[in-house]
């Protein structure tokens, strides 16, 4: 098949007067598609209705004989910080369970290491003249909105199929010692779906930073949620990792249980070395008398365990993998060979990453809204919503239904196509 790039402008006029049949089609179709979040859809919610009647038996006593349903245990219940610490390969000690967000969990960071200085840290962040980020992209952009209304400025270093680009990272920490963090999402990254191999895995623990108070954010949402869990990816404890490498306080992660059971209802974590965790402890003990330990110990009843934690993604899998797979399916029958658009087979995570001809990526999304199917903004997964190079869209499979989505991709495969072949014709 010859790519777009390759026709006549005879052939590339008569696509582009099919494409524009098409997309009128669709347009009259008047649909209401959202692909905008990595939101789960109802039956996977469902899997977790359990939570709401699992302490029906009114035995409120933790492991330890803690009446959850009282002030108190700041750090979590034990048996769901043994949970979690599971979870991401670390020791109970590592981990505190608390709150329903783990990206509130890395906002009250931030804001701490702005207000109170990190160990390690001559001053408070917020009292340094410049504070600079590495931003892994395309990223999560909550994590670039997050960073932005800090006042924080932000360095974009591409995402490789290994993950950050480590020639770059490494350059940069070790000349700028404005530069005190970095985001990144290691495992099924958001929206590319890269899992960080081992090897820029222990580059990241071990590279040496001009800043002594620089900081890892380890985002890891997606640590198990796996599309196909007979063959998963994963990483190395980075906690431990960092301290192998000398650097004990590098790594502050997190995690939750939003896309385990209730989204926005489920627990979440952060994990990180003992002098990290005692400097959490001492502002969180301020601002809170303890967290929701009564929903803490449900998701422990409910859950009991890894192997309960991985027995209800395995059933969230077999809801979200055919819906990854008809995505992609359309997507290689009307894409693949075109020259129009490359994108990745995520093993994992919630979404699918589109790299379109540079320049027509907020071409597609306008198209696209307008024929009824909402995606992500265009430029969304970059630092200040600016893709460099107008060329990403994040796709999110899990909402729809399975007829909804193959509607929605067809109608974003036409978008794809005509804004491709808009801008080719436009400059032959
Ligand atoms: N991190 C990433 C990478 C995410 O994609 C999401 C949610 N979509 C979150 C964090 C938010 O998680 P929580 O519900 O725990 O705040």
């Amino acid at each position: 098949m010859l790519s777009f790039q390759e026709y006549s402008v005879e052939q590339l006029q008569s696509l582009q007067a099919e494409l524009n049949q098409q997309y009128s089609k669709a347009k009259s179709a008047d649909l209401k598609l959202d692909m905008t979040r990595g939101k789960p859809c109802r039956e996977q919610l469902d899997l977790s209705n359990e939570l709401s009647t699992v302490l029906s038996d009114h035995n409120y006593l933790s492991a330890e004989g803690i009446d959850a349903r009282n002030y108190g245990c700041p750090e979590g219940l034990a048996e769901m910080r043994a949970l979690f610490a599971d979870l991401l390969g670390t020791k109970q000690e590592n981990v505190i369970a608390s709150g329903n967000s783990s990206l509130n969990l890395m906002y009250d960071t931030v804001a701490r290491a702005m207000l109170f200085a990190l160990p390690g840290a001559a001053r408070p962040w917020g009292k340094e003249e410049k504070i600079r980020f590495i931003c892994p992209v395309p990223g999560y952009d909550r994590h670039f909105f997050l960073t932005n209304s800090f006042g924080i400025e932000m360095i974009n270093v591409p995402m490789l199929p290994t993950g950050p680009d480590m020639d770059q990272v490494e350059a940069l920490v070790a000349a700028d010692p404005s530069i005190k963090g970095m985001w990144l999402v290691p495992v099924y990254s958001n929206p590319d779906g890269i899992t960080t191999s081992a090897e820029t895995c222990r580059r990241l623990a071990a590279m040496a930073t001009a800043a002594p108070d620089f900081r890892l954010f380890w985002d890891n949402a997606y640590v198990v949620h796996h599309l196909y869990p007979d063959n998963q990816e994963s990483v190395p404890d980075m906690i431990g990792l960092c301290a192998e490498n000398g650097h004990p306080d590098r790594v502050f992660e997190f995690a939750s249980a939003s896309k385990i059971t209730f989204a926005g209802a489920g627990v979440a974590c952060v994990a990180s070395s003992p002098n990290n965790l005692a400097w959490v402890r001492k502002q969180m003990m301020i601002q809170s008398i303890g967290p929701d330990k009564v929903n803490q110990l449900r998701h422990v009843r409910f859950l009991h365990n890894k192997a309960g934690v991985d027995a209800i993604m395995a059933r969230h899998a077999a809801i979200l993998r055919p819906k990854f797979e008809a995505a992609l399916k359309i997507l290689d029958e009307r894409l693949s060979g075109t020259g129009c658009c490359c994108f990745n087979h995520p093993r994992g995570g919630y979404f699918i990453s589109l790299f379109v001809i540079p320049g027509t990526a907020a071409e597609v999304v306008r198209l696209a809204g307008e024929a009824g199917v909402q995606l992500t903004p265009a430029g969304n997964p970059y630092p200040y919503g600016k893709d460099p190079e107008d060329s990403n869209i994040r796709l999110a499979p899990s909402f729809p239904t399975i007829p909804e989505l193959e509607t929605a991709v067809d109608v974003l495969c036409t978008c794809i196509q005509l804004a491709a072949v808009n801008k080719i014709l436009m400059e032959k």
